[in-house]
């Protein structure tokens, strides 16, 4: 921690906010300062841009193997440093520091990956079909870019977008959420110490999100937004963004059901909802929030999922045997406990959990509540907390019409063994992904996105550096 930046990370070097200002990261645990966090002003945004802008053209001219070069490098670096990076995010984010070394080893895979792709952007050229012409067609960067990424995943959700673009060749400026800058001001100095050359990273933690991002969005200077948090905020960046016509990457919000049918393996079903439900205490945007059962099983399914849920150790998350550390802040421990009391006011029966514990930090005990009516309020809002919602369910196309009866469409998990039915329904559901009897989607190399409400795009896999290049037509006269 003694070396932890907490400076902005402009043009290369450490600065402290244009007016002096700062803000502290909490630690969850306690609700106690963690650090002082340099908190940039829209001048420093303005600043972070141009030295974005300044360096773009040269980093474009960068051979795909020098870039490739530095991302496995940084690679590298944080598998060097991954005890440490992990103590750092399960002080920020609260997360256990298994699940911390989890996330490390996830990001890091990205700039793996993003690697390898940097050099294998290629082109096409054609004899135009009339004869007399040929057509060359070239990938090139996007340009600069704006990066916005949620406190969830402080640091996967920041490589996610780095890997690609700096493989691609773009520059960025990057804003992480206000509750979790460290993570990102580390990787910017690993960015730093593996070759990536000045001003092509910046990072600016602040305050006042809008305040700094929406004139950088709309200056016109910079050429793509990637956002990923809340469906509400990456609705307001949408129309920002169509100001200058910015190309747009949307990694939004979600409300993933989870689909248990009686011709399921009930056991492999429940380790697979301890995953979807479980990783990241319910702090995911891919985390089951609906679980439909059928009538037959629910009971079984319940009782063991309640007596796995409650036997989870709920603490302090750098404690060693702590499985379920606290939620992020007051404002989300706040929002699970009415979730669930409006959840049992509407009928719902609490199998475990469901008591707000009294004292520091923000914990809330792993919950399992059954009989969840559709009408209660977390049928419809991310709970994103420790609380599995049961709801019975009849027939096939009942579970798939409550399934699909969301705006969101990120993830859905389908468990089942019966082959037709699995692939009918896995192409009835309406979602970007959905687990086969299996509760963990996300993997660097699969392309990972919503449809519907839950975004715009796809991050990883092949289709991730896509959203970082432009397709340029070259024409060539041949007559
Ligand atoms: P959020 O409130 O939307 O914030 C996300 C980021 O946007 C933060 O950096 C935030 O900064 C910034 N922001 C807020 N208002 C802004 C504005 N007016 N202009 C520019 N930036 C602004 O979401 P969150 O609470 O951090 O994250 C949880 C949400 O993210 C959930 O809905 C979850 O499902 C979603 N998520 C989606 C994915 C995915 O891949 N689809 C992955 C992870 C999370 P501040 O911190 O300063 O507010």
């Amino acid at each position: 921690m003694a070396k932890t930046p907490t400076q902005l990370f402009i043009g290369g070097t450490w600065r402290d906010a244009a007016d002096g200002s700062t803000f502290d990261v909490l630690d969850p645990s306690t609700g106690d300062a963690l650090r002082a966090v340099a908190n940039a002003t829209p001048a420093d945004g303005h600043a972070a841009l141009a030295a974005a802008v300044a360096a773009q053209e040269s980093f474009a001219a960068t051979s795909p193997r020098a870039r490739a070069d530095m991302l496995t490098r940084a690679f590298e670096l944080l598998h060097e440093r991954i005890d440490a990076l992990a103590l750092l995010m399960t002080l920020e984010m609260g997360k256990p520091l298994a699940e911390a070394k989890g996330e490390i080893t996830y990001a890091a895979e990205f700039l793996r990956h993003f690697a390898a792709e940097a050099v294998r952007i290629d082109g096409s050229y054609q004899v135009a079909p009339a004869g007399g012409a040929r057509f060359l067609v070239t990938r090139q960067p996007v340009g600069p870019c704006l990066l916005i990424t949620p406190w969830n995943f402080p640091m996967a959700m920041g490589t996610r977008k780095l890997g690609p673009a700096l493989a691609a060749g773009c520059t960025s400026v990057l804003k992480p959420a206000q509750q979790t800058p460290l993570s990102m001001l580390a990787l910017a100095q690993i960015l730093k110490e593996a070759g990536v050359p000045d001003g092509v990273v910046n990072i600016v933690p602040a305050m006042d999100a809008g305040a700094v991002m929406e004139p950088l969005i709309r200056s016109g200077d910079a050429r793509k937004l990637s956002f990923t948090g809340s469906t509400k905020i990456g609705k307001v960046l949408l129309e920002q963004c169509a100001d200058k016509v910015l190309r747009t990457s949307m990694e939004l919000g979600g409300n993933a059901p989870f689909v248990v049918f009686d011709d399921a393996d009930i056991e492999e079903a429940v380790a697979g909802c301890m995953q979807a439900k479980m990783r990241n205490m319910g702090e995911a945007c891919t985390a089951a929030n609906r679980i439909y059962v059928h009538s037959s099983l629910i009971e079984d399914f319940g009782q063991r999922l309640a007596a796995q849920m409650g036997a989870l150790t709920v603490g302090d998350g750098t404690q060693e045997g702590s499985k379920v550390g606290p939620l992020i802040d007051d404002a989300a421990q706040d929002k699970v406990d009415s979730l669930v009391r409006d959840a049992v006011e509407r009928g719902a029966e609490v199998l475990t959990g469901a008591q707000r514990p009294e004292g520091k930090g923000y914990f809330y005990p792993p919950t399992v509540l059954t009989g969840v009516s559709p009408d209660a309020q977390m049928t419809s809002e991310e709970i994103f907390g420790p609380v599995a919602a049961l709801t019975p369910f009849e027939t096939e196309d009942e579970a798939v019409t409550a399934a699909n009866n969301t705006p969101y469409g990120l993830v859905a998990y389908v468990f089942t063994n019966d082959l037709r039915r699995a692939i009918r329904v896995g192409e009835r559901i309406e979602a970007g992904m959905v687990g086969l009897n299996q509760g963990v989607v996300s993997n660097p190399y699969a392309p990972f996105g919503g449809i519907k409400e839950s975004g715009l795009g796809r991050e990883g896999g092949s289709s991730g550096i896509e959203e970082f290049l432009e397709t340029k037509y070259i024409g060539i006269a041949m007559g």
